[in-house]
């Protein structure tokens, strides 16, 4: 074996009913004196209780999902002018994606520490990954980058905050985490830790998600799933993204597709395309899901989850698929495990478009 693995520092509690004491420990340790609360309209009620007993300097509710440049500098101008010492993000990936874009480097608040409240099962809060998107002829153009700054410093998981998740997010939310876990198995800088802590996700994930199909308030099933959406997300931020995350953020910038389905459409194509040529990936899979192939896994799960399944469901033109390849192409890492060419890249673009059988 011969590999270096970095984890990133973080404290990170599981506090089901209890986020608002849970935030206020942390909100202590960081000293923090004028927080900046960030939680978009939809997302307020859930914060509130939590905010309620905190040193409040600033309430923000613009949240727009892949986080335009502009919702970001009205953000930090806010931020700046506050003079926050803290942010509290309670929320989704939007959400913890604006708490970013406000710690990263040229920003006027540039490493301010950050308490994220995840309220789906993005993952966001467990990377040290930041995503804006400026605006384009195509209808934009997601960029993403790496920063230490802005992952946050503690993440609160509690389950009773995603008992109100629509069940249609619950399953794309939910599926974009799987996702995490599967891109991690071949992402560029894929080691054995990340596999290992991928396919505990992936086993956690598969167990929760069929808990919360069963009952959406089930708070074990929520616990279950959030813990493999953050092992999911910290598996993915030491791999790297692979061909899955390259297609989903090229398509969601360039269509402005919701995050999460595009993501829940798109991966059992990818995982599809990648397993002939990934037999140790597949293998752990095939044992987190507890079937027999990755694929039957995936495919059974989906089926209990009725998932996304394609595409043009999410306002992707046909002519997308053209439109798209080039970009794709080019990010793609050189150790995916399948090459990639125009052609099948093309042919996967369009079974995931239409929504056709994966195998
Ligand atoms: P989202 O944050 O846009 O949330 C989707 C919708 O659900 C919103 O309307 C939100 O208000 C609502 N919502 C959230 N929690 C809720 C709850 N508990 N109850 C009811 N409604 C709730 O979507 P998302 O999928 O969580 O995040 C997507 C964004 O996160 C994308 O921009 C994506 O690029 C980013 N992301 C970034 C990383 C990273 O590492 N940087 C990782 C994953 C996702």
């Amino acid at each position: 074996m011969k590999f270096a693995h970095e984890t990133l520092p973080q404290r990170v509690s599981f506090a089901s009913g209890e986020a608002p004491a849970a935030v206020a420990t942390e909100v202590e340790r960081l000293g923090a004196k004028r927080v900046m609360v960030i939680a978009s309209e939809r997302e307020t009620a859930l914060a509130e209780p939590i905010a309620a007993k905190l040193p409040v300097a600033l309430r923000h509710d613009e949240v727009v999902m892949h986080v335009p440049v502009e919702v970001a500098q009205r953000a930090r101008e806010a931020a700046a002018k506050a003079e926050i010492d803290a942010v509290l993000c309670v929320g989704g990936g939007s959400t913890t994606g604006l708490a970013k874009a406000l710690a990263m480097t040229g920003s006027p608040v540039a490493g301010v520490p950050i308490v994220a409240v995840p309220t789906t099962y993005a993952g966001s809060e467990a990377t040290n990954v930041w995503g804006l998107t400026e605006p384009g002829p195509e209808g934009g153009t997601k960029t993403t980058g790496v920063d230490p700054g802005v992952l946050p410093t503690a993440i609160v998981y509690d389950a009773t905050l995603l008992t109100s998740l629509p069940g249609d997010l619950t399953v794309a939310s939910g599926l974009n985490a799987m996702a995490h876990c599967v891109d991690a198995m071949w992402g560029p800088r894929v080691d054995p830790i990340d596999q290992a802590l991928a396919q505990e996700g992936i086993r956690g994930l598969a167990d929760g998600l069929g808990q919360v199909a069963q009952d959406s308030m089930s708070v074990p099933g929520i616990e279950q799933t959030l813990y493999g959406a953050y092992l999911a997300a910290v598996s993915f931020a030491s791999a790297g993204s692979g061909m899955h995350h390259k297609i989903c953020h090229v398509l969601g910038g360039m269509f402005n597709l919701p995050h999460a389905q595009t993501h829940a459409v798109v991966l059992p194509y990818v995982l599809a395309f990648n397993t002939p040529n990934a037999p140790e990936a597949e293998a752990r899979m095939a044992m987190a899901f507890g079937s027999g192939t990755a694929a039957a896994g995936l495919a059974d799960l989906r089926r209990k989850l009725d998932a996304p399944k394609a595409l043009k469901d999410y306002g992707m033109p046909e002519d997308g698929i053209e439109k798209a390849l080039d970009p794709i192409l080019a990010a793609i890492p050189d150790n995916n495990p399948t090459p990639v060419t125009r052609d099948n890249l093309a042919a996967l673009l369009r079974a995931a478009w239409e929504g056709s059988d994966p195998a």
